[in-house]
């Protein structure tokens, strides 16, 4: 009777699936990603935790034919901040790119030297003397758009409780400014980002992972380094849905040890078509040029039930 009632579960999903067969969505393994889902439905929201990357996961690639800004980019379009701080900033942005685009280094060799220029760089940003309030003008002259259903994602699993950790690379100040301004700081949030230090503490929310700097090659380093206390107190937390939008993305996952299921949804934004058989390989889900937070949206509404 039990096994009966598993079987027709699984057919309910396989019903459900149809709006995972739309033309920019792709799935290497069907059977895989029917099974994970039906693991989170299973699960329903008292086993799920969500960990997202920000920039270009959270926020839109691009906006009417033009890129979308990175946290970083809307503090140097800052039209308050000093010439001397963006010209500095952006040698070392060039030297950064230098490394990074080095055929002759391993990403091995690579961290080190590019975590010494986002050190130099915060060290820079701190110099300038940036303040909260600058960064809440900066959010207001450069906002960053959302993608279309993120405002529904984040209410739904605040609505559920459902854990939610960012962790980004990129600028946390602007993150909390972003998130701050459509009120989406919630509870069930812990940011893990890197931040420019003004004078206070950091709020709840932020999460600083014994004073490193995140880098987008280190994210697996950094959610290890979170298994002894965050993940700690979510083992019950099995099914992970995570999201993200480089390869790096998927190490964010590493330090939750206890999990069970992680279902991968994959947000390959550009240099698509020599990217995607990668992205298959590696991420469950792969969404093509998708401006919008549908799939994972449809995916928690079936966790929600
Ligand atoms: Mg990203």
């Amino acid at each position: 009777m039990v096994k009966k009632r598993a079987c027709l579960d699984m057919d309910n999903v396989k019903l459900r699936f149809d709006w995972l067969k739309q033309s920019h969505v792709h799935i290497k393994d069907w059977k895989k990603v029917q099974q994970k889902i039906h693991h989170l439905i299973k699960g329903k929201t008292e086993k799920l935790q969500v960990i997202a990357d920000f920039d270009f996961t959270i926020t839109k690639f691009h906006v009417a034919g033009r890129k979308n800004l990175s946290t970083y980019g809307v503090m140097e379009s800052y039209s308050s901040w000093p010439l001397e701080f963006k010209e500095a900033i952006r040698i070392l942005k060039f030297n950064y790119y230098e490394i990074d685009n080095d055929p002759l280094k391993s990403i091995r060799e690579k961290i080190p030297l590019l975590l010494v220029l986002l050190r130099e760089a915060f060290e820079i940003m701190r110099r300038s003397g940036l303040q909260e309030s600058n960064f809440k003008f900066m959010v207001e002259e450069n906002s960053l758009q959302l993608r279309e259903g993120v405002l529904d994602f984040f209410e739904e699993l605040d609505k559920s409780s459902v854990p939610f950790l960012i962790m980004s690379a990129g600028l946390g100040n602007i993150i909390l400014q972003v998130l701050s301004k459509h009120s989406l700081l919630k509870g069930n949030l812990k940011i893990v980002a890197n931040h420019v230090k003004y004078g206070h503490h950091a709020t709840e929310t932020v999460d600083e992972v014994a004073g490193r700097l995140v880098h987008p090659y280190d994210k697996g380093d950094i959610s290890m380094r979170l298994s002894d206390s965050y993940f700690k107190n979510l083992t019950h937390c099995k099914n992970i849905i995570l999201l993200g939008d480089s390869l790096g993305d998927l190490d964010m996952s590493c330090g939750a040890t206890s999990a069970n299921t992680v279902l991968s949804i994959g947000f390959l934004n550009e240099k698509i078509e020599e990217s995607l058989e990668t992205y298959m390989e590696h991420y469950d889900i792969v969404l093509t040029d998708d401006q919008t937070f549908d799939i994972p949206n449809y995916i928690i509404q079936l966790v929600v039930g």
